[in-house]
């Protein structure tokens, strides 16, 4: 068997960042009436010894990941008001208007981009699935089904549609062509366009052991780093970088074509800095990381553990991707979990994959009254604690698993 190669430069890998073993897509809910074995794919981490690229082999098609997407990014309150903000802080920053143009990559529903069509400026959202792309063109936001990458880039700019902004939002990490799919944006972008990205901040994840966020549908982990240096191959430049907190510490790069004329950001020397002082801009900074994972899941288990001996019910919260990573990775089933509560009616009524616990309306937690309710979404424990602050009326707490057992005040 030869050793897979990097998406972005190349080279062999030969290193494991961590090796996850194989469990099901964190996103195939299962029908309960489907008995037929899953199918389970590798979850093997590597870093690129050149060009640090953090990454998990595309072992699934992403027309398998995307073509039926149970993901509405508008069931997400606090996803929608930071659409919000960076709509208002985009139109300000760049002087948008009626005769500009803003295309998002991976539009969804058109949970943000709506916001810009209600402050008056045009928008074409580009989004895979159709059915998510149907929602999206009832609310006012033209979308077209296609997947991103430089042959709709180089299209659209000879149909006349140049991007003074485009938003890629937590999409670069689900790219199988890294290289075809940045050249997108160096080709739509206007001389003076600028492109945000947003993504998952890989050193954020290295420091709290987030390996729940690593699953088949995301790719490619990203340290600004190794980023930077994706962009100069498509002659794209990083301006400006800013620190989220989505997604448990994102980044938003703002980015130009090489030659335009903006000023670096001090934010950009920070945040490189930031990197260096972790030591992940070099290869030794990415061992040890399996270990705290085995740290991490012998934490959950214990807990597990205890709570069943104390004869306490566990239930959980979120039927979040990043969930089924932490349930199969660290072999917890529906013997371990009564069942997890979501919001989304889409996933009501459906199995978690591998784990097979049942995902049920969040009403279940006022009949059924758990000890324990384990959000799995952690980044937003706040926001679910607080809409469901009634769990403590019968003495139940709310716990988080990630980086460590801990209850959410
Ligand atoms: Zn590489």
């Amino acid at each position: 068997m030869t050793a897979p190669t990097c998406r972005f430069c190349g080279a062999a890998l030969t290193r494991t960042f961590v090796d996850l073993g194989a469990t099901p897509l964190a996103n195939a809910y299962r029908d309960p009436a489907d008995t037929r074995e899953e199918p389970l794919y590798p979850l093997h981490v590597r870093v690129c010894d050149y060009c640090l690229l953090v990454q998990v082999e595309a072992a699934v098609p992403a027309e398998a990941i995307f073509s039926d997407y149970a993901y509405f990014s508008s069931y997400a309150r606090s996803w929608v008001e930071h659409a919000r903000r960076y709509a208002m802080v985009a139109k300000d920053r760049l002087n948008l208007g009626s005769d500009s143009l803003v295309i998002e990559v991976a539009s969804n529903d058109g949970y943000l981009l709506r916001h810009f069509v209600e402050m008056g400026v045009p928008v074409l959202g580009i989004e895979p699935a159709a059915n998510v792309a149907a929602v999206a063109e009832q609310s006012g936001v033209p979308t077209r089904i296609a997947f991103f990458g430089r042959a709709l880039g180089e299209a659209l700019a000879a149909e006349g549609k140049r991007a003074d902004l485009t938003a890629a939002n937590n999409v670069l990490a689900h790219v199988p062509d890294l290289n075809d799919f940045v050249g997108g944006f160096a080709a739509v972008l206007k001389p003076t366009g600028v492109a945000t990205f947003e993504f998952p901040h890989l050193l954020r994840l290295i420091e709290g052991v987030q390996f729940d966020t690593i699953y088949h549908e995301h790719f490619s982990y990203f340290s600004l780093h190794t980023v930077e240096r994706v962009l100069a191959a498509q002659r794209l430049r990083v301006f400006d970088v800013e620190e989220l907190p989505t997604h448990g510490g994102s980044l938003r790069l703002w980015v130009c074509h090489a030659g335009a004329s903006r000023d670096e950001a001090p934010s950009l020397a920070n945040i490189s800095a930031a990197e260096h002082a972790a030591g992940i801009d070099r290869i030794a900074g990415y061992a040890g990381f399996s270990g705290r994972v085995a740290t991490v899941r012998d934490g959950l288990r214990a807990f597990l553990a205890r709570a069943c001996a104390a004869g306490e019910r566990v239930a959980a919260y979120g039927a979040a991707a990043k969930g089924n990573t932490l349930l199969n990775v660290c072999g917890i089933d529906a013997a371990d979990i009564l069942w997890v509560a979501d919001a989304n009616p889409h996933k009501q009524g459906h199995l978690l994959p591998g784990s097979r616990i049942p995902v049920v309306s969040p009403e279940r937690l006022r009949q059924d009254r758990p000890d324990w309710v384990l959000i799995l979404p952690w980044n937003l424990r706040r926001e679910i604690a607080t809409d469901h602050a009634y769990v403590h009326d019968w003495g139940g707490r709310f716990v988080v698993a990630v980086p460590t057992v801990a209850v959410v005040a």
